[in-house]
């Protein structure tokens, strides 16, 4: 079990800078961690029973990726963009979840927990060390519907889009009409106007080193290929 002063400076070492939200985030991840009964970080074994969506992705989403130590690669991380500073922590052992979400009155009481302070950003460094939990967060004991498709472990499935023969993975396609797309082609991909391009160099692999491209007369270029010249 790590103290709050540990687990962020240890955030802040892999995340480049302290701020408000990192701590914000950081103590958001130590309660609900806590309220779960897990450590933080977690054990090896507990970590193996947690899913942890977040709900932003600023410092505090960094933040708590690192205290919780849920990974996008596990499938223990899931982002769900909603632009809410808030987190939900599932313990797959017993089904229980809290979703936790860090409150505006906390940025408000802010100076009056660090009366020593005068500017804002000084305010919530030193008020975000010293403020009770629940000023600071609210919390909703919640449900998560997962299915094996979301959980860690092998792909589940695999099915190819009808429209555009892509692969997608773990029954994200989407039935239509009882055929399998995958979600850019039914529309609302966050991308569009996409067309397959050519690129120089395409043969580059990290086991073929290309010389340096210098710009050569064409006389160098001839002197290269003398079959052209026969
Ligand atoms: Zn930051
Ligand atoms: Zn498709």
């Amino acid at each position: 079990m790590k103290s709050f002063e540990e687990l962020l400076a240890g955030s802040v070492a892999a995340h480049g800078h302290l701020c408000p939200g990192r701590m914000v985030g950081v103590r958001l991840a130590m309660l609900g961690l806590r309220l779960l009964g897990f450590e933080a970080p977690p054990t090896y074994l507990q970590l193996k029973q947690l899913i942890v969506f977040i709900e932003m992705d600023r410092c505090a989403g960094d933040a708590v990726a690192f205290v919780t130590n849920a990974r996008l690669g596990r499938r223990s991380l899931k982002f769900v963009d909603y632009g809410i500073m808030a987190a939900t922590f599932v313990n797959l052992g017993t089904d229980r979840a809290f979703r936790i979400i860090s409150t505006e009155e906390a940025r408000d009481l802010a100076p009056a927990y660090a009366p020593l302070e005068s500017q804002k950003r000084g305010q919530q460094l030193a008020a975000y060390r010293v403020m009770p939990d629940s000023v600071m967060f609210r919390v909703q004991e919640v449900k998560v519907d997962l299915t094996p498709f979301d959980l860690p472990g092998p792909t589940r499935k695999k099915v190819a889009c009808v429209r555009c023969g892509q692969v997608v993975r773990d029954g994200r396609e989407v039935v239509w009409d009882g055929q399998p797309y995958c979600r850019p082609c039914v529309g609302g991909a966050y991308y569009r106007d996409a067309k397959d391009i050519a690129w120089d160099n395409m043969i580059r692999s990290p086991h073929l080193q290309l010389e340096e491209e210098t710009p050569r007369t064409g006389a160098e270029q001839l002197e290269e290929r003398p079959g052209m010249l026969s």
